[in-house]
């Protein structure tokens, strides 16, 4: 996966349009055949089915609802479905849906736990969120209202309101501002060190630092935090989707960001619609207050149920026992049997990708790149074949900048978020794309 220009997430997600549109009912019979005789193998459950008739009774719900799979060799992508859960999240789940409780009295306890398993210094807790952008809107919510009942009755409208402003470094600005600018406040953009001291007024709310554009701003992660407590003002750090390392969980709270979220349903593998927010005791009591099951919020919407704050917490548990060591040693072993296909093909190359200074999305990859003199093929074209395949579709990353450039066509593996197996099946129907292909003469 390539990361490395801005949000250039983005180029994997145009290429996934390009795919809806253009080629969702290609056929492509002989990738059938190749998949149905395939050594796929699901460790994390598939194939059988504890429901005996109906919906689900095939054990393939995706098919029975006409709906294509996803071979995942591209990341933790929202829209591909982030992450999958383990079973133990899965139980979790379901003994959470065993009983009622009172979800405040859950909140509450479950960020005790959190607070346990994330290291977080003294006077600080968590609160599980409908994910990383819901704990951005909430906790914005808590900085602005407070316990007010009146301030947290009618915000976005801050008529009134002591504060109404959020400073946010220029190279920090991303999509997810728009769960800040939901609260109703105005981001005031600054380039410099001095034009972030210079911006700071009696408006100001809050300061606002997108953790994986660390090395993009002027001003880094630990001075931006100094920088806000000098004026007493709260720091929020949005390090969304910045583990692994396991490490990252309580790095910022350690540091004295007053608030600071992870997804839940990245690569902490909890429930998709679960995120973290930790941060100081006060503002999360007072994130909660702006939240579901509160009525007459701005956070209503981002409603969390007993099932996804007992997932989360399950998942976070596994997440911080696991052996990161371990897994990338696994994925190294999986992308290397695809190297070891591909490279029998008379053109193509492979290497890791391994960047230890990327901030999210922290993984390896596979390169694979090829000689367009040899396969004349682009990588958008190797892109939406991989992505025609059947019965389920291949996706994987581009070649970043290159990708517009046909004389570097390349595409980018990760095993991250892969199902062991599903390796072969990339490597096998990827060896069958650049093989076909006209070749230049
Ligand atoms: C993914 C992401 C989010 C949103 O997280 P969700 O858990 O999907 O709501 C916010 N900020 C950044 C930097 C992200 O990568």
């Amino acid at each position: 996966m390539n990361l490395k220009s801005a949000w250039s997430r983005r180029s994997f997600l145009s290429t996934f349009s390009v795919a809806l549109g253009g080629l969702w009912s290609v056929r492509n019979a002989k990738a059938a055949t190749l998949m149905a005789g395939g050594p796929y193998t699901a460790p994390l459950g598939g194939g059988a089915s504890a429901i005996r008739s109906g919906l689900g009774s095939t054990g393939d719900i995706y098919a029975e609802l006409g709906v294509v799979p996803v071979i995942n060799g591209a990341g933790t992508y929202t829209i591909l479905g982030g992450s999958l859960m383990y079973p133990e999240v899965i139980e979790a789940m379901r003994l959470g849906n065993e009983k009622f409780v009172n979800i405040n009295d859950l909140e509450v306890a479950a960020g005790k736990k959190m607070a346990e398993l994330c290291k977080m210094p003294e006077g600080y807790t968590g609160l599980v969120t409908a994910g990383a952008a819901a704990a951005l809107l909430v906790g914005y919510a808590a900085i602005l209202t407070g316990d007010n009942p009146q301030y947290i009755q009618q915000i976005p409208d801050l008529t009134g309101m002591p504060k109404s402003e959020v400073i946010i470094q220029k190279s920090h600005r991303y999509p997810f501002d728009h769960q800040v600018r939901q609260t109703g406040v105005k981001l005031v953009e600054v380039v410099t060190r001095e034009d972030l001291i210079a911006a700071i007024n009696p408006r100001t709310a809050a300061l606002h630092f997108t953790n994986l554009f660390n090395e993009k701003g002027h001003v880094k992660v630990d001075e931006f935090v100094q920088i806000a407590h000098q004026h007493n003002l709260p720091a929020f750090n949005d390090a969304a989707a910045d583990t692994p390392p396991i490490s990252r969980l309580w790095k910022y709270t350690e540091m004295g960001y007053d608030l600071v979220t992870f997804s839940g349903g990245k690569d902490i593998r909890g429930p998709q619609a679960a995120g973290l927010l930790m941060g100081k005791q006060e503002l999360i009591r007072c994130a909660l207050l702006n939240m579901s099951p509160q009525e007459d919020t701005i956070g209503r919407p981002c409603k969390v149920g007993k099932e996804e704050i007992c997932g989360m917490l399950k998942a976070l548990e596994l997440f911080v026992a696991s052996d990161q060591d371990a897994i990338l040693k696994q994925y190294y072993a999986q992308l290397g049997r695809i190297s070891d296909v591909v490279t029998k093909i008379p053109g193509v190359k492979t290497s890791y990708d391994f960047n230890p200074k990327q901030i999210a999305n922290h993984t390896v990859s596979l390169k694979i790149s090829w000689d367009p003199d040899k396969i004349s093929l682009t990588t958008k074209q190797v892109m939406q074949q991989l992505a025609a395949t059947r019965p389920r579709s291949i996706r994987v990353g581009g070649n970043g900048d290159d990708e517009k450039k046909s004389k570097n066509p390349a595409v980018e593996v990760t095993a991250w978020q892969m199902q062991s197996g599903d390796e072969l099946i990339i490597a096998n129907r990827l060896s069958e794309i650049l093989q076909s292909a006209p070749s230049a003469s």
